[in-house]
C-alpha cells in the first residue's frame, strides 16, 4: 500500500501542517515532517477535511441504471470528496428487505470508490401500508440503520408511530421525506407569488411543515429518534427549533441546492430546475443558512437524484424531479455558507462529515483528523473558482442547476483508508 507525505495542508483551515498517511491511518501530523520514501503531495494552501458523508444519495442501482449505478454514482461521491454515501431505498425493486440491501451494499464494496452504506424502506413497496423487514434489514451484512420511504411520505401516523419504535430496538432512525400528499396532489413548484403569476400547480410550505409537526411530537410520544429529509422552508426550521428546544431527538438536513437556489429560477421553465421538495424563495433561503449555522439544521445531505436526459429534457410538467449534486456540494456550501462568513471549515467538517456519520452510525467515518484514525481525508482547493461543466462530471447523469455557472471551490484528492481515489482532481 502507498503511503502518503501531504506537505502543508491547513487542517480545517488552520496553519499549515504535514500529514503523513500509512496503512490506512494518519500516521503522524506535524510541521516539517521527515521524507520517509512515500508519495509527496504538495498541499500549500489546500484545506485539509475529513472525508465527507452524505446521508442521502439516490444511486438508481437496482433498476434505472439508464440515470446512475453504484460505480458511476460513487466515483461522483469521490470526486466530490465524499468517502461514504448512503444509498436511498427507491430503487427496482424497492430496498425493502436484507437481500437488496446486502445487494447494494456489496456493489458498493466492488466500486470501492467509496463506502456505500444502503438506506432501508419503511414500508413494503414504498407503499406506506405495511412496514418492511426492519430488523431483517439490521441484522443483515449491510447493519441497515437508517431507513425512509425517501421519494414518498409515510403519510398515515399510525405506520410512522410503528416504525419510530421499532427502529428503538437497534438504535435505527426513521428519515422523513415530509411531504403530506393530498395537499400536494399535482404540485409543480413552490406555492407563492411565481406559482400565481406562471399558473402552475403551487406545493405550499405548509405540506411539509404540518408532517413535520406531526412527526415531532410523534417521535417525543414514543421516545424515538427522528431524521427530517431535506427541509425546505422557513417554517419547518421554527418547528425544529422548537422540538430540539424540547429536547427530543429530533436532526435536520438541508440541500446545498436549498441553500442556493429560489423558486425565480422556475420561470425559465427549465425543468433542470423542477425538484422535490421545490425550491422555495429568497427568505427561506436565508432562514435555512442561519438554521444551518446555529446547529437547528445538522447536517448538509446533497439528495443526488441522477436522471437521464429524456426524463429532465421535457415540459415542466412531465419532466422528473431531482437534480444532481455529490460533485458540487462542497462548492456550493463554501458559497452559501464559507464565503457568507456564516460558517468555517471546522463547521463545515461537523455538518457534513462528523454529524451525518453520527446519525447513521456508519463506523470508521465522520472522524476527526488525527493520528490513528481512519486515513479518510480531503483536500480542498477553495480559492479556485471555474464554471460548472456538466460534460467534466463523473456522474452518469447531467441534471445539474450550476451549468456555466461559476462556483468556487475544487476537490483536489480524496483518500479512502488511505488510498487516493481522486489526486489531482481526477479519478484514480
Ligand atoms: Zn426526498
Amino acid at each position: 500500500m502507498t503511503s502518503y507525505l501531504i506537505r502543508n495542508a491547513r487542517i480545517l483551515g488552520g496553519e499549515p501542517q504535514d500529514i503523513r498517511i500509512a496503512d490506512g491511518v494518519i500516521a503522524e501530523i506535524g510541521a516539517g515532517l521527515a521524507a520517509d520514501g512515500g508519495q509527496e503531495i504538495q498541499a500549500d494552501g489546500l484545506i485539509a477535511l475529513p472525508g465527507l458523508v452524505d446521508l442521502h444519495t439516490h444511486l438508481r442501482e437496482p433498476g434505472r441504471e439508464d440515470a446512475e449505478t453504484v460505480l458511476t454514482g460513487t466515483r461522483a461521491a469521490a470526486k466530490g470528496g465524499f468517502t461514504a454515501v448512503h444509498a436511498m431505498a427507491n430503487t427496482f425493486p424497492v430496498a425493502d428487505t436484507a437481500g437488496v440491501v446486502e445487494q447494494v451494499w456489496r456493489l458498493g464494496r466492488e466500486s470501492g470508490y467509496c463506502d456505500v452504506q444502503p438506506i432501508g424502506a419503511v414500508t413494503v413497496g414504498l407503499e406506506g401500508k405495511q412496514l418492511a423487514e426492519l430488523g431483517a434489514m439490521a441484522d443483515s451484512a449491510a447493519q441497515v440503520r437508517v431507513f425512509s420511504d425517501d421519494g414518498k411520505c409515510v403519510d398515515d401516523a399510525v405506520i410512522m408511530r410503528r416504525a419510530l419504535e421499532y427502529v428503538k430496538a437497534f438504535g435505527g432512525v426513521v428519515a422523513q421525506h415530509a411531504q403530506e400528499p393530498r395537499l400536494t396532489e399535482g404540485a409543480q413548484m413552490n406555492e407563492g407569488v411565481v406559482s400565481g403569476e406562471l399558473g402552475l400547480r403551487g406545493w405550499p410550505a405548509v405540506a411539509e411543515e404540518s408532517i413535520i409537526a406531526r412527526d415531532v411530537l410523534l417521535a417525543a410520544h414514543v421516545g424515538s429518534r427522528l431524521h427530517v429529509c431535506h427541509l425546505s422552508t422557513a417554517g419547518s426550521v421554527e418547528i425544529v427549533r422548537w422540538a430540539k428546544g424540547k429536547g427530543w431527538d429530533v436532526t435536520a438536513e438541508v440541500t446545498p441546492h436549498h441553500l442556493l437556489l429560489t423558486d425565480e429560477l422556475v420561470r425559465s421553465y427549465d425543468a433542470v430546475y423542477k425538484v422535490n421538495p421545490p425550491l422555495r424563495t429568497q427568505e427561506d433561503v436565508l432562514a435555512l443558512r442561519e438554521a444551518l449555522a446555529d446547529g437547528t439544521i445538522d447536517i448538509v445531505a446533497t439528495d443526488h437524484a441522477p436522471h437521464p436526459a429524456e426524463d429532465k429534457d421535457c415540459e415542466w410538467a412531465a419532466a422528473a424531479m431531482g437534480m444532481v449534486g455529490l460533485e458540487t456540494a462542497l462548492s456550493v456550501v463554501q458559497a452559501t455558507m464559507v464565503d457568507t462568513g456564516l460558517i468555517g471549515w471546522a463547521e463545515v467538517a461537523e455538518r457534513m462529515s462528523a454529524k451525518p456519520a453520527a446519525i447513521s452510525g456508519v463506523p470508521g467515518h465522520g472522524r476527526p483528523l488525527a493520528v490513528g484514525e481512519p486515513a479518510n481525508v480531503v483536500l480542498y482547493d477553495a480559492g479556485h473558482r471555474a464554471e460548472v461543466d456538466p460534460a467534466a462530471f463523473a456522474t452518469r447523469s447531467r441534471n445539474t442547476p450550476y451549468r456555466g455557472m461559476e462556483l468556487p471551490g475544487r476537490v483536489v484528492a480524496t483518500f479512502l483508508r488511505g488510498e487516493a481515489k481522486v489526486l489531482d482532481g481526477e479519478l484514480q
